[in-house]
């Protein structure tokens, strides 16, 4: 089942995502929806709370870019980075922010801990577009975006965009979550009023 994609400014997506202790059926229904959600949008990483669910949990597939045909889809649980080495610059989207993109400066090599689908703890290393993908989708499960990772100068000038997104002035291949399902308060439009 495909899931509506949650945008900027969902307030699930900057909230901590909550720890999960047991694989359940349903959280095993959650991964499978996820990666039809993330195929579907063409996208290689999907946190739970773009799609408004609380759980620590990401998933990851990179195997449909150039290079890293080989590498197998992982389901991350509870994810952690235990360390970080080098400095790299790397031009990242995200499918909650339709048609923002931005170079981020962020470590090149990672060494992280998750548990699998069997909640087995497992601990490795990555680097390349393995190691952005998974910074970028633990900082979604810690409430952070990308942008927030950028000089205020690099900011100022996506406003205007960052506007269009909250307002959902964009257009996507991939279906969005309504305000209402995303729990955003409507905004009042036109008039400045004084009460
Ligand atoms: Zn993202």
């Amino acid at each position: 089942m495909i899931l509506p994609i949650f945008t900027y400014d969902a307030p699930i997506l900057r909230k901590k995502a909550k720890s999960v202790d047991d694989v359940t059926p349903q959280l095993k229904k959650l991964i499978e929806n996820m990666f039809a959600t993330m195929h579907e949008a063409s996208g290689i990483g999907l946190a739970a709370n773009q799609v408004g669910k609380e759980y620590a949990m990401t998933v990851v597939d990179i195997s449909v870019t150039e290079d890293n045909e080989n590498v197998p889809p992982l389901v991350l649980i509870n994810p952690e980075i235990m360390g970080a080495e080098g400095k790299i610059v790397f031009e990242e989207g995200c499918l909650s922010l339709p048609d923002l993109r931005s170079d981020v400066v962020r470590p090149e090599k990672i060494g992280f801990t998750y548990f699998d689908e069997k909640m087995k703890r497992i601990e490795r290393e990555a680097d390349g577009l393995l190691a952005r993908v998974v910074q970028h989708e633990i900082d979604h499960l810690n409430g952070i975006y990308f942008f927030d990772r950028l000089p205020p100068i690099t900011l100022s000038l996506l406003k205007g965009k960052l506007a269009k997104i909250r307002n959902q002035k964009v257009e996507t291949s991939y279906e969005l979550a309504t305000p209402e399902e995303m729990g955003i308060t409507k905004r009042v439009k036109g008039k400045k009023v004084r009460l």
